[in-house]
């Protein structure tokens, strides 16, 4: 990889009427590199389209596939800066137990990405969805130092527009990194035979108030109810228990597979 200076420096000589062989010669740069970068002097993950680097800046598509990102992301993602190759990578981590969430996860970093390649690292119990590109952090301005519950979490307002137009998509993104479907049972008696009844519900843990307040929220605008559960020393749970919220949540979630 050559640095945009260089890059120049050496299409300048070019443009002077100097032959591409003598500009290699003197720079030490291959031909076919050169070559290249006169048709194109930003490396290909630059250039490669990145809405929001646009002149004005666009939502990234699909939409969809999007929401669901970036509910992973901010349950269970990072991204980090790649001082040598340049740009981040976005690392998302999805437990082994759940291999149909891996793939729903890589699928999604592929659609959002597509010029970028997604890798799958193992971890202990569990994989990193690992994606580079130089854009991630347009994809997600979330990004900052230390951890997500230190910092303030806000949407910017075109992610909130897109979280608005596919709220189950966001929602189902954060059941799946940082969720989980349960089942509690009790026996009850009824005419003198015990029974048993199941209550299923759904919880999700965080440890960010802001990023609790973005899973409520949206609980909200599609009609699920919730209740904060359990608070443990750091994290806290929301709890959906109500039964037609949780067949709502069963409709369009479900459990992890
Ligand atoms: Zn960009």
């Amino acid at each position: 990889m050559y640095d945009r200076e260089t890059r120049e420096r050496a299409l300048t000589l070019v443009a002077q009427g100097r032959s591409l062989n003598s500009v290699s010669k003197q720079t030490g740069i291959p031909r076919y590199a050169i070559r290249s970068w006169q048709t194109r002097i930003e490396p290909i993950s630059r250039t490669t389209h990145c809405p929001r680097c646009e002149d004005v800046p666009r939502s990234p598509e699909p939409a969809k596939q999007y929401a669901y990102l970036l509910g992973l992301y901010l349950g269970d993602g990072c991204l980090s800066r790649q001082p040598r190759r340049g740009g981040y990578a976005l690392r998302i981590a999805c437990a082994d137990a759940w291999p149909g969430l891996i793939g729903a996860c890589r699928q999604a970093v592929k659609d959002v990405r597509p010029m970028n390649s997604v890798c799958i690292i193992q971890r202990e119990g569990c994989v990193m969805v690992t994606s580079y590109s130089h854009h991630w952090l347009c994809l997600f301005p979330q990004h900052g130092k230390g951890k997500k519950h230190d910092r303030h979490i806000a949407l910017e307002p075109w992610q909130q527009r897109i979280v608005d137009e596919h709220p189950w998509e966001f929602i189902r993104g954060l059941i799946h990194s940082d969720g989980c479907r349960i089942t509690n049972w009790t026996t009850r008696m009824i005419g003198g035979e015990r029974k048993r009844y199941e209550y299923p519900r759904y919880f999700f843990t965080n440890m960010s108030a802001d990023i609790l307040r973005l899973y409520t929220d949206t609980l909200d605008k599609v009609g699920v109810e919730w209740k904060p559960a359990r608070q443990s020393r750091r994290a806290q749970n929301i709890s959906v228990a109500k039964r037609s919220s949780v067949a709502l949540m069963d409709q369009h979630i479900g459990p992890k597979y």
